[in-house]
């Protein structure tokens, strides 16, 4: 089947990228399939899978392509620079034009080693291919940015990792692939055309309407720290972690990037950690705030040569940018939370209200999603013996009537705050335990068919779906996960 796949990061040097051909999988079958994203790529669903599909998602159709690349870039990786980096187990297919006019690269993840891969073999394991693909969708279809899932196949070899493991390969769908770590490499070379070319490019791609600004490199900066906070403040509602939020897994467009050790949480605590690799709880949930800001700090500094002409000039411009950040973060966590207790719009004063509600989470070790959902379901006249249990019912004695009050100024209708409520908190969430068992099935059983059941679900977290109350419940003691891992 004929894609028409164009090629705009290849009008960028040499410099900026590798041309690199996927190499085959031995057998591969087609696992998932997105057809809904195919077809708002322009891509005939139908056409695709008559046409040898697992071919094209495992990278074998493209083994003698001229145009497919791997990208460049640099990273701090736990706060440590790394001035080499790039895709070491990704390769660029090419762009597509979607139904709505925005250009999206084409991706496969595990199609085999390139230039960057290091001692890495270019692959990935089923396990993660299957991770990622649920829990990008699910990210997407909570109405937050992110890169999503076309297709996951079986490669049909195993790679070796602490142990044999079957093989994937998954097919990403990013509206680039730039991220910060992409600025650093061009920085620390000291390569300063480089850096302009790419400062450009990402305009013209994302953010053309930068150009009518005064200094644009300066606005493209103000505006990466507002659509990053944003992301990061919407993170925080849903109660996910990233889990690896190093400046080479932040992308310039604001989408969620990498999906690796992530994970949401079930019981609310700040603290929470899933990352085997993270021990010191540098990507803790609470942490991710500050550490966007400190990650746009180093995207800063890499954009320093060609912010102003003066070097000082340049450091006043990126400080008064970067220090943006907290208010910019405050005020979006506000929205989101806010409207998570029907609050069309929060305000300094609602601060605490939240606070408090979260202190009664942590208190109780609560379920953050379905504590939410409940709050919601004692709006619709639920009785509190329905919605929360004891000892909650008694934590939430005094905070209900404040709530309640607040809630009385609200412009809309009852319906209405309901309304907001409900698209604020979602019934389902991918939880990790469910996630870990529809890997399990695919990995031992090569049976997708929980994965495809829990896409579905997930694919409307925000309507009540009676029948699928198993997937709403949080883990019982021995099902809790611990520990998440990278797709490495
Ligand atoms: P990540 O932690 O997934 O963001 O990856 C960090 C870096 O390691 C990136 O440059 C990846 O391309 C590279 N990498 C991760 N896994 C592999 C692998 N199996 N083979 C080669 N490179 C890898
Ligand atoms: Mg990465």
């Amino acid at each position: 089947m004929h894609i028409p796949f164009e090629y705009t990061y290849q009008t960028l040097p040499e410099r900026f990228y590798s041309r690199i051909a996927p190499i085959s999988s031995k057998e591969p079958e087609l696992a998932l399939f997105n057809a809904e994203l195919a077809l708002s790529l322009g891509l005939s669903p139908d056409e695709l899978l008559s046409s040898h599909p697992e071919s094209l998602f495992s990278g074998n159709a493209f083994s003698e392509d001229e145009h497919t690349i791997a990208l460049a870039y640099a990273g701090h990786q736990f706060g440590n620079f790394v001035p080499q980096l790039g895709d070491g187990r990704a390769i660029l297919l090419g762009e597509l034009v979607d139904t709505d006019g925005i250009r999206r690269d084409i991706q496969l993840k595990g199609a085999g080693r390139t230039p960057y891969s290091r001692r890495g073999d270019g692959r990935s394991a089923l396990g993660p291919v299957i991770r990622e693909y649920v829990l990008s969708e699910a990210m997407h279809h909570l109405g937050i940015p992110t890169t999503r899932a076309l297709a996951a196949v079986t490669s049909g070899e195993t790679v070796r990792r602490e142990s044999r493991l079957p093989g994937g390969v998954f097919t990403r769908v990013a509206s680039s692939h730039i991220r910060i770590g992409t600025f650093e490499y061009f920085a620390v070379r000291k390569d300063i055309e480089g850096l302009q070319l790419l400062a450009e490019y990402t305009i013209d791609r994302h953010y053309p309407e930068l150009r009518r600004e005064e200094n644009p490199y300066v606005a493209l900066l103000h505006t990466v720290i507002g659509v990053q906070a944003h992301l990061v403040a919407q993170w925080m509602a849903v109660g996910f972690i990233h889990g690896v939020m190093n400046t080479d897994n932040m992308s310039i467009s604001g989408e969620t990037i990498d999906y690796g050790p992530c994970a949401f949480m079930d019981a609310f605590d700040p603290a929470t950690v899933y990352s085997y690799i993270d021990r010191n709880g540098r990507y803790a949930y609470a942490n991710q705030g500050p550490i966007a800001q400190w990650n746009l700090a180093r995207f800063a500094e890499s954009l320093l040569p060609i912010l102003a002409e003066e070097q000082k000039e340049a450091v006043s411009l990126a400080n008064n940018a970067v220090q943006t950040f907290g208010d910019i973060f405050r005020s979006a966590w506000l929205q989101a939370m806010g409207s998570k207790l029907g609050l069309s719009t929060a305000v300094d004063d609602d601060f605490s209200l939240i606070e408090e509600f979260l202190n009664i989470l942590l208190e109780n070790e609560a379920d953050y999603t379905n504590s939410f959902r409940s709050l919601h379901g004692l709006l619709l006249e639920r009785s509190i013996s329905d919605c929360f249990s004891e000892p909650m019912r008694k934590s939430l004695e005094p905070w209900l009537p404040r709530w309640r009050k607040r809630l009385e100024q609200e412009s809309g209708s009852h319906a209405a705050v309901a309304e907001t409520m409900r698209l604020s908190n979602p019934a389902f969430i991918p939880r990790n335990h469910r996630v870990e068992e529809v890997i399990q099935a695919a990995v031992e059983d090569r049976n997708f068919e929980p994965a495809k059941l829990l896409s579905g679900i997930l694919s409307r977290p925000f309507v009540d779906q009676g029948e699928h109350e198993r997937f709403m419940a949080p883990p019982e003691e021995h099902e809790v996960v611990q520990h998440t891992f990278c797709g490495t």
